[in-house]
């Protein structure tokens, strides 16, 4: 009784329902299917491959230690996939599912055609079809949302990771590095000096913000005081949400609550884009098909190159081209600029942070990027356009985020004036929604 465990962005050992299932029935073969071309129009940016380098390699040593082998293929998935069932005589597949278009897709078509296939949830607190209004339906607005999710039982405990019985083969494997995951120019070194990939340094991040986690909530709109930085853990599956929300409620007790209201938002863009598959590339809200957004290639690489003289957006913009991670306060104020000082469509902003984000994440940059622009669909009211200066005195005072982010670089003019700036847009917008549709 072998079975194959089909890993992606579940890159962990401990709390794997696919993995802890196989264990249970026998011999396992975990296997990785390298197929960026199955993902759609969004194969992988070049900050989540490097990141997946160093996680797949983190995951083939600790399977190693257990003297078993991660199994690394190119794809196309369901030829690897078949093929390793032949060369092993594995009667089953498992995995954990995942919920962007492609893979929804994609995993459909494996449930027929292999042997023993069989999917499980690791990736959420409650999946998408689980958690519906009185009416049945899927929700809309996060906050009824976020009541129902806290009226479910609580997320059940964790599992530990299985112990593996050895398998009865080692087929032949790709090493990481023959993915050709990491750059050929050396653009990583900031990446590499913040974060620790795979699941060992997930569970020390995780660790060590469940130990402040009661403070989350005075700290958490300061872009100068780190928030829990678990997103590309979370992202690539180092960490269950299970486990982070017990380990922040068992540190934080009541105090946890605005985190896990914070992790919802990660269950709410998986809901929305399971119910829109479309809304990665489309406005939820139909109208704003009309909006009448600029072509301005200088402006968009001012923005992405944190050139704009605006010293808030500037500073979110660099320490996103240096760590790959952006505080969710800097996102907020650099999307709206994009979008509303600059009117540039939000599906320019969201492929750039794709790309250079370690944590892109399909739902949740979709998400974040749809409320700003006012296209979502618990969006942010449209008339509502950030001050990128108030914003600073605001949630900035002392000017410590722009400081470091910025140093004593020079710092340019505006390229656009804040008030003119903003009449253009609620021009734009009240255009787009007296137009009707929106
Ligand atoms: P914490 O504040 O510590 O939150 C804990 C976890 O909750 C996060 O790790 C994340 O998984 C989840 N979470 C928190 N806020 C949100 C949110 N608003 N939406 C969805 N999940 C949330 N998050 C991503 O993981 N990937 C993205 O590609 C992404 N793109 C974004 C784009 C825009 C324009 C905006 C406004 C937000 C985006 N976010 C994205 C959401 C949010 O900014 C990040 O999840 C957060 O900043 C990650 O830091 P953290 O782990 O310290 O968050």
């Amino acid at each position: 009784m072998t079975t194959l465990v089909w890993f992606r962005s579940d890159l962990r050992l401990a709390d794997n329902p696919a993995l802890a299932a196989a264990a249970s029935r026998g011999p396992v073969i975990p296997v990785y299917v390298w197929a960026p071309e199955e993902e759609g129009s969004w194969p992988p940016g070049a900050a989540s491959r490097w990141w997946l380098h160093h996680s797949l390699a983190a995951l083939a040593r600790a399977l190693d230690r257990q003297g078993s082998q991660l199994v690394i293929r190119r794809g196309p998935a369901d030829d690897a996939l078949a093929q390793l069932v032949a060369e092993t005589g594995a009667d089953a597949v498992f995995w954990n599912r995942r919920y962007e278009p492609a893979a929804v897709a994609r995993e459909a078509h494996l449930k027929r055609s292999l042997p023993g296939a069989q999917s499980f949830n690791g990736a959420l607190l409650h999946e998408p079809w689980t958690v519906a209004t009185g009416a049945g339906t899927p929700y809309q607005v996060f906050t009824p949302f976020w009541r129902t999710l806290r009226s479910i039982r609580p997320p059940q405990a964790p599992l530990p990771a299985p112990r593996l019985a050895r398998p009865p083969c080692k087929p032949p494997s790709l090493r990481p590095h023959d993915l050709g995951l990491l750059p050929d120019v050396g653009w990583d070194g900031g990446l590499a000096a913040c974060w620790k990939p795979g699941e060992a340094g997930a569970a020390d991040a995780l660790d060590a913000f469940a130990e402040r986690s009661a403070r989350y909530a005075d700290d958490r709109d300061l872009p100068v005081r780190p928030s829990s930085r678990l997103s590309p853990h979370l992202h690539h599956g180092e960490l269950s949400p299970r486990q982070v929300w017990h380990a922040v409620t068992r540190s934080a007790g009541a105090a946890a609550e605005p985190y896990l209201r914070q992790l919802a938002w990660r269950e709410f863009a998986h809901h929305l884009l399971y119910h829109h598959p479309a809304s990665a590339e489309h406005p939820l809200r139909p109208g704003f098909g009309r909006m009448p957004w600029r072509d301005d290639p200088t402006a968009l690489a001012a923005w992405r190159q944190g050139r704009t003289g605006y010293a808030l957006v500037d500073a979110g913009m660099r320490q996103l081209w240096q760590t790959g991670w952006m505080h969710n306060r800097a996102r907020m104020v650099t999307a709206s600029f994009l979008t509303k000082h600059l009117l540039i469509d939000w599906r320019e902003g969201a492929r750039w942070f794709w790309d250079t984000l370690v944590d892109a994440d399909l739902a949740n940059n979709t998400l974040g990027w749809q409320w700003v622009a006012g296209s979502g669909a618990d969006a942010a009211p449209y008339h509502r356009i950030f001050s990128p200066e108030r914003q600073a005195q605001r949630y900035d005072a002392d000017g410590g985020y722009r400081n470091r982010w910025l140093g004593d670089s020079h710092r340019p003019p505006p390229i656009v004036d804040h008030a003119a700036a903003r009449t253009r847009a609620l021009a734009a917008y009240d255009a787009v929604r007296f137009a009707g549709s929106g």
